[in-house]
């Protein structure tokens, strides 16, 4: 066959999972301008993008302009995109193996954490995952049912995904219905009798996760005041000291600190956003939360130079009739791929899987939050995957690579039309993507998303 990569003898590269870090990892090898690739991108959804789509917030349009440069590298004539296929039940690691010299999976984490406090099972209290995936038309999670019928929320957390979801909950219909949240989200969330909106950091302003864009715009709402408990938003000269470089921690604390100087005008909504305070019970009354029992903290040097929440003695208890926890995603394992349980991430040295002795595995890599946590930003992909993808040359240069029985484009092909039920191809997912844009158009919003499997098949075979 001879050397691998050239017109005769393609690289074969699979890649399972089509968010950012997929699509990064192909535009990192399209810089190798010598080198012919094929790429086969794998998802379990028929829709491309991962958490574009599926995660950023609706608001955030400017977000998903990232888009356009993922669809520019699926339309080369050497990109391939399988939709409705889902590693680990219609394709498998061994079907892999057969066809392509090196598997790369940028899964991400669809988990996430619990706060391990008792009552996390009470009706009412769910993980802002599921809340985030549902206002975002994410198919596994249109079903579900939040009841916005409650005056008092709680978000746990003070990272991104809160700042997403309460703006979500305290925004009006005006605001929302200029974004592509999915429908059922939007007319949930226009019937909404939501009055008080609860964020609870564990930690001061000056550890809080949030970053300032994010801040800022939960100053700026049409009908909800924002609010900081002053004493809470105070920072204390151990964390000054701590962050006296940092420039985004000192931006997010002078917004903390002109929110807690804000005078609250009476709108619709106030949202009250807490620090040193940790929730130690969900409170609940026949199965269903009622109230969030906190705990002051104190912040006490840790081993490695930082600050870690201490709890006082100190309770108090926050009405609440719905709780979303967000404190961060984890990943999901992987069948016959080594897994952390520890970290949430598959077992790897800089993107390439290893062995849990360290023995690198050949042909397989990982990017993204599956790789690395679920930390940073859309863009911390892009220098994620190069770090894969240069493990990916430096192995396919020393010959490192998996040796599949069939590297021809059809053996995979054959795979993919043995598996059950409908796939969707990068051309049929366009379907789906022009009539979205149709449909949003004619409504004047971004899109209107399909969000039922089924029929996202019917029109992308239309
Ligand atoms: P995150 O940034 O890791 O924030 C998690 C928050 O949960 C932190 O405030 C953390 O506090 C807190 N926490 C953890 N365990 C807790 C517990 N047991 N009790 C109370 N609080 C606890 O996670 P995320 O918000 O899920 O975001 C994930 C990633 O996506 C981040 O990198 C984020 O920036 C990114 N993202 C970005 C955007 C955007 O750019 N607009 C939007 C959404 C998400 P401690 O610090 O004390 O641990």
């Amino acid at each position: 066959m001879g050397e691998i990569g050239t017109a005769k003898n393609p690289l074969r590269v699979a890649i399972i999972g089509s968010g950012p870090a997929g699509f990064y990892t192909v535009s990192n090898f399209l810089k190798k301008k010598e080198l012919v690739v094929e790429f086969d991108m794998y998802d379990r959804l028929p829709t491309p993008f991962g958490l574009v789509r599926a995660g950023v917030a609706p608001d955030h349009q400017k977000d998903k302009s990232v888009q356009k440069a993922y669809d520019k590298s699926a339309q080369l004539p050497n990109f391939r995109f399988f939709g409705n296929v889902e590693y680990g039940s219609d394709i498998s690691l061994k079907d892999l193996r057969k066809y392509y010299h090196q598997v790369m999976f940028s899964t991400g984490a669809p988990f996430d954490r619990d706060l391990g406090v008792p009552g996390e099972d009470l009706e009412g209290c769910f993980s802002a995952t599921e809340f985030v995936a549902w206002y975002n038309g994410h198919p596994d999670f249109a079903d579900r049912k939040f009841d916005l019928s409650q005056e008092n929320v709680v978000i746990v957390g003070v990272g991104n995904v809160a700042m997403d979801v309460a703006r979500m909950l305290c925004k009006t219909h005006h605001e929302l219905s200029v974004t592509d949240v999915a429908d059922h989200a939007l007319s949930a969330l226009k019937n909404s009798k939501i009055k008080n909106v609860y964020i609870l950091g564990r930690r001061g302003p000056a550890q809080a996760a949030f970053t300032p864009p994010e801040i800022k715009e939960l100053g700026e709402f049409e009908d909800a005041d924002v609010t900081v408990p002053v004493d809470e938003a105070k920072v204390d000269a151990a964390s000054l000291a701590l962050v006296e470089d940092d420039k985004n921690a000192l931006k997010n604390i002078n917004f903390i600190s002109e929110y807690a100087d804000r005078h609250i005008e009476g709108k619709s909504r106030l949202l009250t956003i807490r620090f040193l305070v940790s929730p130690i019970e969900l409170m609940g009354e026949d199965g269903k939360v009622k109230a969030v029992k906190v705990v002051k903290n104190k912040l006490v040097e840790n081993q490695d130079g930082g600050l870690k929440p201490v709890a006082s003695e100190e309770t108090e208890i926050i009405p609440a009739g719905l709780v979303f926890r967000s404190v961060g995603y984890k990943g999901k394992p992987l069948p016959d791929i080594p897994y952390d349980e520890n970290s949430g991430t598959i077992m790897n040295a800089s993107g390439r899987v290893v062995e849990p002795d360290g023995t690198a595995v050949t042909g397989l890599y990982t990017a993204g939050w599956i790789k690395r946590g679920p930390s940073g930003v859309i863009g911390t992909n892009k220098t994620c995957a190069q770090e894969t993808v240069a493990l990916m040359l430096e192995d396919l240069g020393s010959g490192k690579v998996n040796v599949p029985e069939d590297p021809s484009i059809r053996g995979a092909e054959a795979l993919i039309n043995e598996k059950e039920g409908a796939v969707v191809t990068y051309p049929e997912w366009q379907n789906i993507d022009r009539s979205e844009l149709q449909r949003g158009e004619a409504e004047g919003r971004p899109r209107v998303k399909y969000t039922d499997i089924n029929e996202m098949i019917g029109v992308a075979k239309s």
